[in-house]
This record gives structure tokens, sequence and C-alpha cells, in this order.
């Protein structure tokens, strides 16, 4: 049987060992570097197929562990970082990281991320690139082919921005789109830069789909870094 090795990149011993048993137990082979350099050494001779990087390393600064690894590899990188650091994680998103966890994460988070990283980076996509399985959570259901979206079987209309809001977010779902991804997914390369325009999207994205938009169920925002769908059920 093919395991997955994931790469843990964190100088705190505790929150490496912590790591190290959850998946050694859930069936991954687990390495661990404590420093930049080590992380990059054993990047390309382990060929991981998940790395979880800490961002504040001893040696090398963690976004610059993120730019020497995408030169060359598309491995899905899990930024780690504090709870204060949301300039870092967005920065670190747009450097090609895919995706971050929050210090002090529990058990299911850490294997939820790390189980939707690694099914995007081996998602099949049919030849035109939309999805081939219709995305369904909570009730929430999104036919790519047709466009339609239904929330418990009625048809919601959404203008046309608003549906490639969501089809783009439902494609990653499960996974945090920064703004920027977002806005450069939806309107281009001369998107705006100010994310004024999306929020105000996405506020009547949530008055048409949501049953209490202040609480959402199906869309939700990660403060200061961007929105994240609910996870695919049919994954
Ligand atoms: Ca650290």
């Amino acid at each position: 049987m093919h395991k997955f090795t994931v790469l843990i990149v964190e100088d705190e011993k505790s929150i490496s060992d912590f790591i190290f048993k959850i998946l050694s137990s859930h069936d991954y082979r687990v390495k661990c570097a404590s420093t930049g350099k080590e992380a990059l050494s054993l990047a390309s001779s382990l060929c991981p197929d998940i790395i979880l990087l800490d961002m504040g390393l001893p040696d090398i600064d963690g976004m610059e562990v993120i730019q020497q690894i995408r030169l060359w590899s598309g491995c899905p990188i899990i930024v780690i970082s504090a709870r204060t650091q949301e300039d870092d994680k967005v920065r670190a998103l747009d450097a090609g990281a895919d995706d971050y966890l929050t210090k002090p994460f529990g058990t299911s988070e850490l294997l939820a991320r790390i189980r939707t990283s690694l099914r995007h980076s081996n998602k099949s996509n049919s030849e035109n690139g939309l999805p081939q399985h219709p995305y369904r959570a909570k009730g929430l259901e999104i036919d790519f082919f047709k466009r339609n979206i239904t929330v418990d079987g009625q048809s919601i209309h959404l203008t046309p921005i608003e549906y490639k809001i969501v089809a783009f977010l439902a494609q990653n779902s499960g996974k945090v789109m920064t703004y920027s991804a977002v806005m450069n997914n939806v309107w281009g390369p001369y998107a705006e830069s100010d994310n004024k325009i999306l929020r105000v999207n996405m506020a009547n994205i949530r008055r048409k789909l949501e049953k209490n938009p202040a609480q959402p169920v199906y869309i939700f925002t990660e403060v200061g870094v961007g929105y994240r769908m609910a996870e695919d059920e049919d994954h």
C-alpha cells in the first residue's frame, strides 16, 4: 500500500511531536525538519506528497522556503502560523502555499487540511476544466455544466459575477482562497486592488444562499485573508 509522505518543518519540538504522533497513527509516513535548510534538502531528497511548514524558522524565512520549493515542485504546502500573522498568511498563499493552519489547531482540523490539499493536488478535471461531479454540501448543490445552483432543491438565481465567485470557491472547496486569488479569477488581471466589490458581491451571495447570512454555513470568511467554502461532501 502506498502511504502518503508528509514533511513537517517546525522548530518547536512540542508541535512537531504532536503532528508526528497524529499523522503516524493515521497511516502517513512522516519526516521532520527543524530548519529551513534541512527542509529544502529533505523536500528534494524525499519528494514528499505534502509539506507542513512553520513560517518562523531559525535560519531561513518560511517565505523563502516556499519560493525555493516552488521553483521546482508543485507539492502542496500547508503553512503553520500564529493567529496574529494575517499578512504572513496572505503572503504565503500568494507565494504558492496551498493553505494554512493557525496555532493552536486540533487533530480533525489538521487531518482535514491535509486531506483537502492531497485531493486538490490529484484533482481530475474534465477536458474543459470543469469538475466532473456537481458540488454538494449541506443541501447546496452546484451543477457546473448547467451552471445551476440549488439549495434544498430550490433554484437560486445568481448574477454571472456571483456565480463565478461561488463556482471558483466550490471548485476549491475546503481550501482558503485569498481575496486576490478570487479577484484575479473573477475579474482577471485588471481586477482592482481594493476588495470592496468582492465583499459587496459576497454579501449578496450570502443573502441568496444562506439561511442566516450572519452565520454562514456554506462560505466562511477567513478574517483578513479570504474565503473558504464548505468541503464537498462527495469527496
Ligand atoms: Ca517556529
